[in-house]
């Protein structure tokens, strides 16, 4: 199979990290550094104007990005996928942004995360791009994803693995499932790989009886 993965809040604990920057930098700015964890964006977990975001995300950018933690599992699970699928990482991380790219080759590679290709947002947006295009080019079959509104564009036509936070609850379809944990992916994947198994040998074997008839 071909499996789609995103980066941040799927791999990485991305939110914590923004967070404890965020802090640093409201606090010497007075400003509120409680996030209201149902809103996605920072300027609206915050509420912050969008300028003081931008501010901050290009002071902090960088070095959030090369300081957060992955999530527990996440390397073991995505180690063991790549050895019988193909593993293309998807990312609305900007690649316009400043070394953007290097820091995330870099710290794919020091945090051990295997892969096939990264693909990286190349759009005039900073946070946030359309994969729906990007999955349907590369083939992809089952995509892991926290993004909402990625969720929501791509689940009608391939099945979302979706790690569940506040900002995504409100969604639910038949092909959205929803995860906390890495095991649970590793859990999801293998029950789909033996139906896929099943089906096709299933259609085989219908197939060889229609030709005996
Ligand atoms: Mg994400």
């Amino acid at each position: 199979m071909i499996i789609g993965i995103d980066i941040d809040n799927t791999i990485t604990h991305t939110t914590e990290m923004i967070m404890h920057y965020a802090r640093i930098f409201g606090q010497e700015r007075g400003l509120n550094t409680i996030p209201d964890p149902s809103y996605y964006y920072l300027e609206d977990a915050l509420g912050w104007d969008k300028e003081t975001a931008d501010e901050f995300l290009s002071l902090y950018l960088g070095r959030i990005y090369a300081e957060m933690q992955p999530k527990e599992q996440a390397i073991e699970v995505i180690r063991g996928l790549k050895r019988e699928h193909e593993v293309i990482l998807i990312t609305s991380r900007n690649r316009q942004f400043p070394q953007v790219e290097e820091v995330t080759v870099n710290w794919l590679a020091q945090n051990g995360i295997v892969y096939d290709r990264l693909i990286l947002n190349t759009t005039s947006n900073m946070h946030f791009f359309s994969k729906l295009a990007v999955c349907l080019e590369n083939q992809i079959e089952v995509m892991i994803e926290d993004h909402y509104e990625l969720v929501s564009e791509i689940s009608p036509i391939i099945p979302v693995i979706m790690f569940e936070y506040p900002y995504n609850r409100h969604l639910s379809s038949d092909n959205i499932i929803r995860v906390k944990h890495w095991n649970e992916v590793r859990q999801w994947v293998n029950q789909y790989q033996l139906q896929r198994t099943a089906a096709r040998v299933k259609i085989r074997q219908q197939r060889t009886a229609s030709f005996l008839k």
